[in-house]
């Protein structure tokens, strides 16, 4: 553990704390965010004491991500919520958008440290010591990801980027340099398992020992890190944060069960129904969309912003002694689609799917014959077989039982031969509109 006192405090204690950085940061915004200020104010907030604490939080109105991009201007090319003048600024991120425009994450140098804090406690988290070589295969560019690569020199490791997309390169650093470490998407991972058979490289005889994934939902579904963890002869843990927020928010520890809160005393998290925006409450099982705010920010500090990861939590104590929360994350709401009024998330179809190995191959791509969320039942769903394999005996007709068994949806599941669907060496598309 990166830092036993905090990460085992009583989280009744973590959330007094937070109670004070909370009301601090809410007069912050109120006196440094004009974006907040005419926020609250619209929602006849005008004053701290008028706020309240954490226990009130779920009250005031969330912040959207197109909020935010619709008060940058030429003026004010980050937005309007930037609290600090230019020269307190130290980094600027930004993330593609769907517009073209890119949307920009601006830090102080505290804001920063802070980040690379939660993030070194979220990789920690997975088990990895001080003086082992972790190879990464992140080309950060001008995302914030990159700062997450700070926390392994935090941590003492023994760094060596080979950057995303060349396998060659990286399976040379793991063959000569030895490491016991890798940090990579899930994709990847699988990807590399492909590779490595193909060029007759040993990779489960290999020195890696951990993979750290993150990027993308994945390795939170029980088959498909079982054949991750098989292909590598190495365990596999999670990480996941969001740009705007910061990197690495939640880290997965040796026990597996779900990512804690690493970021614990610099954002609270919140839990909400995706529909209405009502606060859930966070308890063990408790499925919703993410929402988090900053509670010791100061660029451009964020206050219920909605992440748009549908999570499921646990708040019971882990085995490994830390109090954080966990959560895995079932997928993204830009993905999910309702079949005849039921959220379907193609992770969860994935998961499903998965579970019928060896006989697949693990790679689905979930078709919708509309346009948008809501959709028709069947759905249709194109499952790979595994190398070599040929379609047995009602295996479409199983696959869709068990799918509708659990998710209550109609599936029409067309096999394809293995290699049909495309492999990623970053993030998978698991939808094909
Ligand atoms: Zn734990």
């Amino acid at each position: 553990m990166l830092d036993p006192e905090i990460e085992t405090l009583p989280w009744d204690e973590q959330v007094s704390r937070d109670d004070v950085l909370y009301r601090r940061q809410v007069e912050y915004l109120l006196a440094r965010s004009d974006f907040y200020r005419a926020k609250l104010t619209a929602a006849g907030l005008t004053t701290a004491d008028a706020i309240g604490g954490l226990d009130t939080i779920g009250e005031l109105p969330l912040t959207e991500k197109d909020e935010i991009r619709a008060s940058c201007s030429e003026t004010h090319p980050m937005g309007t919520h930037v609290a600090v003048p230019r020269e307190q600024i130290v980094r600027i991120y930004s993330t593609s958008g769907t517009t073209g425009t890119p949307s920009y994450i601006p830090l102080t140098a505290q804001d920063l440290d802070n980040w690379v804090t939660g993030s070194s406690r979220s990789y920690a988290a997975s088990g990895i010591k001080p003086g082992e070589i972790i190879v990464t295969t992140y080309n950060a560019g001008p995302f914030a990801a990159g700062a997450a690569l700070a926390s392994f020199d935090r941590l003492g490791l023994c760094h060596v980027p080979v950057g995303t997309g060349n396998s060659e390169r990286l399976i040379a650093a793991i063959r000569l340099l030895k490491p016991t470490a890798a940090v990579m998407t899930p994709s990847y991972a699988a990807y590399l398992a492909e590779w490595a058979a193909d060029h007759a490289f040993d990779l489960r005889g290999s020195s890696v020992r951990r993979v750290l994934v993150a990027g993308e939902p994945g390795v939170g579904e029980a088959a498909l890190r079982t054949r991750l963890e098989e292909a590598w002869g190495a365990k596999f843990t999670e990480a996941m944060g969001i740009g705007d927020i910061g990197v690495s928010l939640w880290g997965e520890c040796e026990e597996q069960c779900g990512m804690h809160l690493g970021a614990r005393g610099f954002v609270h998290a919140e839990l909400v129904d995706p529909g209405s925006g009502a606060p859930l409450r966070m308890a063990d099982g408790a499925r919703g969309e993410l929402v988090l705010t900053h509670l010791d920010h100061r660029a451009a500090p964020l206050l219920r912003f909605r992440t748009r990861d549908h999570v499921e939590v646990w708040t019971s104590v882990c085995r490994c002694g830390r109090t954080a929360p966990r959560l895995r994350c079932i997928g993204r709401t830009d993905d999910m689609l309702i079949v005849r009024g039921v959220n379907v998330f193609p992770t969860a179809i994935r998961e499903i799917v998965s579970q019928f190995a060896p006989a697949v191959s693990g790679f689905i791509l979930v078709k919708p014959a509309a346009a948008g969320t809501r959709q028709e039942p069947p759905l249709p769903v194109t499952v790979e077989l595994q190398k070599g394999g040929a379609d047995a005996a009602q295996l479409a007709e199983r696959i869709e039982k068990r799918i509708r068994e659990v998710l209550l949806v109609a599936t029409r599941v067309e096999i394809v031969p293995w290699g049909t669907l495309q492999r990623s060496e970053y993030k998978s598309k698991l939808v094909q509109h």
